[in-house]
């Protein structure tokens, strides 16, 4: 059911003003809407969707982007044949296969992604699951990356129990990634080796352990607008706290090499509707604009800072990325502020004075009483005179 507009959403036609409601309220729009948005002319009423779907961003993320930095600690040689991954065993992509990482190797990444600004450092190990081993090691890096760095901490390690969560979880460990990558039933076209199922089970695995879960998408392999429907309301169900969407980027040598969604080849304005509907079925989580902006995206990725609170810099597992500076630049065009885990990193300071957009964000996390003081097109610094502008409670999303 769709909420009645009020005084927020003046402006906006009837449709849009509903939709934003309904989000401002953290209930996500009927499955209907959300095909019907994702179907058409993907240019007609764009910009009431962006609209819409910034104002619900605004509500629960004010103006920050949280930068996430991605180390693959370690790569190739999995045994799994997911279609769309270069480290698969039936893929032919020439990638660089490495063991896990030193501990040193992964303390020196945490150390630059600190220095680069990043609100969190995501490790990623391919394989179907850790061992046992592979899992003393990582407990003993999340372990001193926390107590060294103070950075937020996001692991994606293949399939686990709970036990190897818990241990994960006491070690200091914040986030695991898990994605489900498409509905349930595509997910046989895109792997065979393991089931939708299986991944399911890890994200009750890792939330019964009190891991905040991180499960997304990979948009352009084929899916139907239905299938990518099912999945945005699945993390929903899964109270997903943070939502990557990729969208594909074909590797040669991979068995899922077709980079489309709906029957048609992804657009910038296709990708950034796709945003826009994750958000308003996903109001208060954490959406990210992850592998393939720079190239799916490109100029409307400042634009997609309005669905999107979050972006990976400095490349993905397999693939080049834009760096810190062009992030930051893309960050600040797009009027946001980068959100930091303490203090403004010294290196970045110039670009953001010379932007007149540094301001020291040390411990500024959106709890719910910090929340109290923003209005919802912007942040403030003193109570918002709005009585209308309060926060949902049950707001988790927004460390
Ligand atoms: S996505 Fe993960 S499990 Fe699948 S082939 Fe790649 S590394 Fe293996």
């Amino acid at each position: 059911m769709l909420t009645e507009p009020s005084a927020k959403t003046q402006g906006l036609s009837d449709r849009y003003a509903a939709l934003t409601e309904t989000g401002l309220a953290d209930e996500a729009i009927p499955r209907e809407e959300a095909l019907s948005l994702l179907g058409g002319d993907p240019h007609e009423e764009l910009w009431p969707l962006v609209q819409a779907a910034g104002l619900v961003r605004r509500r629960y993320f004010g103006d920050l982007v949280r930068v996430h930095r991605l180390n693959n600690v370690k790569s190739g040689a999995c045994p799994e044949d997911c279609g769309y991954c270069g480290q698969s065993k039936d893929s032919e992509a020439p990638i660089r296969a490495y063991k896990l990482q030193s501990k040193e190797s992964i303390l020196a990444e945490a150390a630059q992604a600190k220095a680069s600004g990043a609100f969190r450092y995501c490790m990623a190990l391919a394989g179907t699951g850790p061992t046992d081993a592979e899992i003393d090691h990582m407990v003993d890096c999340i372990a001193e990356v926390k107590s060294r760095f103070g950075l937020e901490t996001c692991l994606s390690a293949g399939l686990m129990d709970e036990a190897k969560a818990r241990r994960l979880k006491d070690a200091g460990l914040d986030r695991l990634n898990h994605n489900l990558n498409t509905s349930e039933a595509m997910y046989p076209e895109i792997c065979t080796t393991h089931t939708y199922a299986q991944r399911v089970e890890t994200l009750h695995a890792a939330k019964a352990a009190g891991l905040g879960l991180c499960s997304g998408v990979i948009v352009g392999m084929g899916e139907t607008r239905g299938d990518l429907v099912e999945t945005m309301y699945a993390l929903r169900e899964l109270r997903a706290e943070s939502i990557p969407v990729n969208f594909l980027l074909p590797i040669e040598g991979n068995r899922v090499l077709r980079d489309e969604h709906h029957g048609a080849p992804l657009t910038p304005a296709v990708c950034l509707r796709i945003l826009c509907v994750f958000r308003l079925v996903n109001p208060s989580a954490e959406i990210r604009m992850a592998a393939g902006r720079e190239q799916h995206l490109r100029s409307l990725q400042a634009a997609a800072l309005e669905p999107a609170n979050s972006l990976f810099v400095d490349g993905y597992l397999l693939t080049k990325g834009s760096g810190v500076e062009s992030a930051m630049r893309l960050i600040l065009d797009a009027g946001m502020r980068p959100e930091f885990d303490g203090d403004t990193p010294e290196g970045l300071r110039g670009l953001l004075e010379s932007r007149g957009a540094y301001a020291p964000i040390k411990d500024e996390k959106l709890s719910e009483s910090k929340l109290a003081k923003l209005h919802v097109r912007g942040v403030e610094t003193k109570e918002c005179a709005d009585a209308a502008c309060s926060p949902s409670p049950g707001n988790d999303h927004a460390r």
